[in-house]
């Protein structure tokens, strides 16, 4: 995804200088105000927090007894990671797959995070996994959250994936059982299961974070986080906020979903902003039913397949670029990515008609230092006389008290305070206590640096696929990528079915050369450094090359895998 600016030649280079400056000095101010970097969030939601994770959707769980049987298959998380490699191996013939998940039912990201707006910014056609399989063709442009989480049940339903899944239920230690060659799983059910293979499928955005301010737990309002939507307080169209004072904390993608409809909805509406957010034009649009007429049978993965290798390039165009030294392609990018920036500034100065606030929410950073965001509606939300920007200048919220929030003196009595602060990055596998063939927990492995192939796979730990995770390539269109890897894990483990093997490990030497491309691509330009702090950038910690994504581009990861995968007794031990 690249920034559409289009440089003004005749604007000296001076131009962009200064504002580079003044992207440095809106970081820097950032830095200065929270140096503990990601431990300024809290995702230990116990004692007083613990009511920020609690399930709303689901009733109390139903009892049961505790399942003590083997699978072949069990998954660690229902969402897209797990759909979609379920799918792959039911084409494969496996048949006995088990989905283990926390929530109520399948679905992940998309069981959880139902606040009002909850859309996904990837179109829809690209972002909807299995579409041709599933013979659907989605209504509009943009995915919304309900429709999301319907098709996830779709797919669940139609691989059989519910016959042997249980809800709310959390995986607390996976341990390989060298004698049998199996996992062995507990749960905070009391469950003892058996597995052939696991896959971590607990997601990459998953764990609700708290921001640490001062007195939260004093607050005597309501309050929840964005993921875990109280309808029972707001109402399901929001008609209870009508008499009431509510606050956000946060102006990141979920806080801009649902900015608009609180602003409608509330009697009064405090947005609580740290950095802001750069927003685009969404231009949602129905799904033209011409287009429909006009796809070819198998027209999603053609699509997948036209978006990863991207347009041919243009021999003479690329022989000019080829010549052009290395500073001046970045300057060159730069600008671009600045004139890019300035046109998001632009359109904040046509919508919000009062200055202060225009300046306020204007972001200056570079583009993709955060996510963007697309949205129509939530820009004039500040022209409403009962919605106020609350500019902490970089420095957010730093006080609660009994009342609300407090900042620079000012107190905002609230009756509700709405944490859309996020969610721990990347966790996933982690934090299941995963015990290997040597009795190492995979933390432990990690100590002096993250080992994988792909970010799939870890010497040591047979049978056992990670997916989300780090070392594997960034998609904006996060689907495709787990597509990708869901793809590659069912071929494996068909390949150790058909082989008649029980275990299949990655050999250590394969694993050491992915460590050494995903340190060769990382670090290469010092972006992550020059970025405003935020998740992307680990709050603009220092983090070792090894314990990121894997940046050499999508198409050489997918190849990557396709090669590894041609031969894979070279690279993988089977037993
Ligand atoms: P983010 O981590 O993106 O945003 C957290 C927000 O909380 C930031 O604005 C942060 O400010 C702010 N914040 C934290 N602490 C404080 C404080 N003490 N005072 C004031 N503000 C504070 O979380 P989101 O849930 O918004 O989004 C997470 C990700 O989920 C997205 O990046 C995206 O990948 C995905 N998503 C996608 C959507 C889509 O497709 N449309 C919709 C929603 C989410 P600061 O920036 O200064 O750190």
């Amino acid at each position: 995804m690249g920034a559409a600016g289009t440089v003004d030649e005749a604007k000296p280079q001076s131009y962009y200088d200064d504002i580079k400056q003044k992207f440095a000095e809106a970081r820097d101010l950032r830095l200065r105000y929270r140096p503990e970097g990601t431990s300024q969030y809290t995702s230990e939601l116990t004692g007083a927090l613990a009511r920020y994770a609690i399930d709303p959707y689901a009733a109390d769980a139903p009892a049961r007894d505790p399942i003590k049987d083997e699978v072949e298959v069990l998954f660690i998380g229902g969402g897209f990671s797990a759909l979609l490699t379920a799918a792959r191996l039911r084409e494969r013939g496996v048949e006995s797959i088990r989905i283990v998940e926390r929530g109520g039912d399948v679905g992940g990201t998309w069981y959880w995070n139902r606040y009002p707006g909850a859309a996904c910014d990837v179109p829809s056609y690209d972002y909807l996994p299995l579409l041709d399989e599933m013979g659907v063709f989605p209504p509009r442009l943009y995915a919304k959250g309900p429709e999301i989480f319907a098709h996830c049940q779709a797919i669940a339903r139609r691989y059989s994936l519910y016959d042997l899944a249980v809800f709310h239920t959390t995986i607390l230690e996976t341990t390989w059982d060298k004698a049998s060659k199996r996992w062995k799983i507990k749960t905070d059910r009391g469950d003892e299961m058996t597995a052939k293979f696991v896959i971590c499928a607990n997601g990459t955005l998953s764990k609700p974070k708290l921001s640490k301010i001062a007195g939260m737990e004093t607050f005597q309002g309501h309050s929840f986080h964005t993921s875990r939507w109280d309808y029972d307080y707001t109402g399901e169209d929001l008609e209870n906020l009508s008499d009431k004072v509510v606050g956000i904390i946060g102006t990141g993608a979920s806080a801009v979903q649902a900015i608009s409809r609180l602003g409608k909805a509330a009697k009064q509406l405090y947005v609580f902003q740290r950095t802001p957010s750069g927003i685009d034009i969404r231009g949602d649009r129905p799904t033209d039913p011409e287009w429909i007429e006009r796809q070819p049978p198998g027209w999603q993965a053609l699509r997948r397949e036209r978006n990863l290798r991207g347009r041919a390039p243009n021999p003479e165009k690329q022989a000019e670029y080829a010549a052009v030294s290395r500073e001046e392609k970045i300057r060159r990018q730069e600008n671009d990515n600045i004139e890019h920036m300035m046109r998001i500034h632009r359109r904040i100065e046509e919508i919000v008609t009062d200055k202060a606030t225009a300046d306020a929410l204007k972001p200056w950073y570079m583009f993709m230092c955060k996510r963007p965001c697309f949205d129509d509606d939530y820009l004039p939300t500040y022209n409403r006389p009962n919605v106020r920007l609350v500019d902490t200048k970089g420095k957010g919220i730093t006080e609660i008290g009994p009342q609300g929030p407090v900042f620079e003196g000012e107190t905002f009595p609230l009756d509700l305070l709405i944490y859309a602060t996020g969610f721990e990055v990347q966790k996933t596998g982690i934090y299941n206590q995963i015990r290997g063939a040597t009795g190492k927990e995979i933390n432990e492995t990690y100590a002096d640096g993250m080992r994988t192939l792909f970010g799939i796979h870890t010497h040591g730990y047979p049978n056992l696929f990670v997916m989300g995770g780090y070392q594997a390539s960034f998609q904006f269109n996060l689907t495709f990528m787990l597509q990708c890897q869901g793809d590659h894990i069912a071929e494996c483990i068909k390949m150790t079915r058909d082989g008649g093997h029980e275990a299949v490990d990655v050999k250590p030497e394969t694993e050491e050369w992915w460590v050494q491309e995903v340190i060769a691509h990382r670090g290469k330009t010092s972006r992550n450094a020059d970025c405003t702090p935020g998740y992307y950038n680990f709050e603009g910690e220092f983090n070792r090359r090894q314990d990121g994504t894997y940046n050499g581009g999508f198409a050489q990861y997918y190849d990557h895998m396709q090669s590894i995968r041609g031969k894979l007794a070279d690279h993988f031990l089977f037993e």
